[in-house]
C-alpha cells in the first residue's frame, strides 16, 4: 500500500479561558469577543465560532445512544420513558387510521 500523507486545512485553534462559573452561553459570547478582537488585529481568510454538540439522557447524564429500533442504550428509566412515548405514538397512530 502506498499512503500519501498530506497536511490540509490549516487553522489556528483558539479557545476562551474558562472560568468556573462559565457556561456555554457564556463561552460561545467569548468567543465571538475574541473573534472580533483578532479580525481587528489582523488579515485573516476565515474566522468562525464552532462548537460541538451532544446529546446526553436527561436521566442519567450518560452520552446518547440508541439501537436501529431507537430503544435508548444507557439506562432503565430512559427506556421506560422510550417504551411510554413508543406506545403514545401507537395510539396516534391506531386513530389516524
Ligand atoms: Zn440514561
Amino acid at each position: 500500500m502506498a499512503k500519501i500523507i498530506s497536511k490540509e486545512d490549516i487553522r489556528v485553534v483558539v479557545y476562551p479561558i474558562i472560568g468556573y462559573r462559565s457556561t456555554p452561553d457564556k463561552e460561545i459570547e467569548d468567543c465571538k469577543e475574541i473573534q472580533k478582537n483578532i479580525r481587528r488585529h489582523i488579515d485573516v481568510g476565515k474566522i468562525e465560532v464552532r462548537w460541538n454538540t451532544i446529546e446526553r439522557c436527561e436521566f442519567c447524564g450518560f452520552v446518547w445512544e440508541e439501537a436501529n429500533s431507537g430503544r435508548p442504550l444507557c439506562c432503565p428509566k430512559a427506556v421506560k420513558e422510550w417504551e411510554k412515548e413508543e406506545k403514545e405514538e401507537e395510539e396516534v397512530r391506531k386513530c389516524l387510521k
